[in-house]
């Protein structure tokens, strides 16, 4: 049964900080479908590719794993100057929303708890990705420009959907694949409050976890977790969350 504590962060969050029109099938569509249109579009320009060309494809496969643990292990889980709301919609709200002690969405209102909100496609992903694409295209060729927005709305898509089934019920078709299981234990662990500052930072596939020596310790367990580090900082944060636009699907 969820825990009572969690139970009423789920429910003031909801009241607070998700509209009532909300609906996560459509954030759910819009997230995947915008950033796979990108993915067609720019796959559709690509001419005459040459071999090395398509080295872009892995290059920018670890550039966007390596983003992805930097922003999580950053801004994500310390309060960044101008970023503090990344802090508090990541740290402060996903990690009580979920923790290791229930991992599990009760419906497709939690998504606002789960996906980023559709302007960050459109800013971080799309603005600044299209920006290095550009540059990417002018200094190298077109192809290498196409071929690494391609790669990094994939790779977003790709979070978003891990994500989301990581949150899944345990005993859901998507959870049982055999990768899957594994993923979703990594990040269970994350969300361990004992080590969410310390470890399994990469939500898709723990690369740089394993380079930067950040895989979660042999003896993690998932027992009851206690306050401290981050987990002192959400104690210190008010029960219910922080109130501002509640139209606003949050940020994870
Ligand atoms: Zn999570
Ligand atoms: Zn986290």
């Amino acid at each position: 049964m969820i825990p009572s504590s969690i139970a009423e962060f789920r429910e003031a969050f909801q009241r607070e900080r998700v509209s009532r029109t909300y609906s996560g099938t459509v954030h759910l569509l819009l997230t995947v479908g915008a950033s796979l249109v990108v993915v067609l579009y720019c796959l559709l320009q690509l001419k005459n590719v040459r071999a090395v060309e398509w080295l872009t494809i892995p290059a920018t496969f670890l550039y966007a794993n390596l983003t992805e643990y930097v922003a999580h292990r950053g801004p994500m889980h310390h309060r960044f100057r101008g970023l503090r709301m990344v802090f508090k919609d990541h740290t402060l709200e996903h990690h009580r929303y979920f923790t290791s002690e229930w991992m599990e969405l009760d419906g497709m209102r939690d998504l606002a708890a789960i996906l980023f909100p559709p302007f960050n496609l459109a800013l971080f992903v799309g603005g600044t990705g299209i920006l290095v694409a550009v540059l990417l295209g002018t200094w190298i060729s077109a192809n290498v420009g196409y071929l690494f927005l391609a790669v990094a709305l994939g790779y977003y898509a790709n979070y978003e959907l891990f994500h989301l089934a990581y949150h899944m019920p345990e005993n859901s078709q998507v959870g049982r694949f055999p990768v899957m299981e594994k993923l979703r234990l990594h990040h269970t662990r994350h969300h361990d409050l004992q080590l969410m500052s310390r470890c399994c930072f990469n939500i898709t596939y723990p690369i740089c976890d394993l380079i930067f020596g950040t895989m979660a310790p042999r003896a993690a367990s998932k027992t009851a977790p206690k306050a401290n580090g981050d987990g002192a900082a959400i104690s210190r944060a008010s029960e219910a969350p922080a109130s501002r636009s509640s139209s606003r699907a949050p940020t994870k």
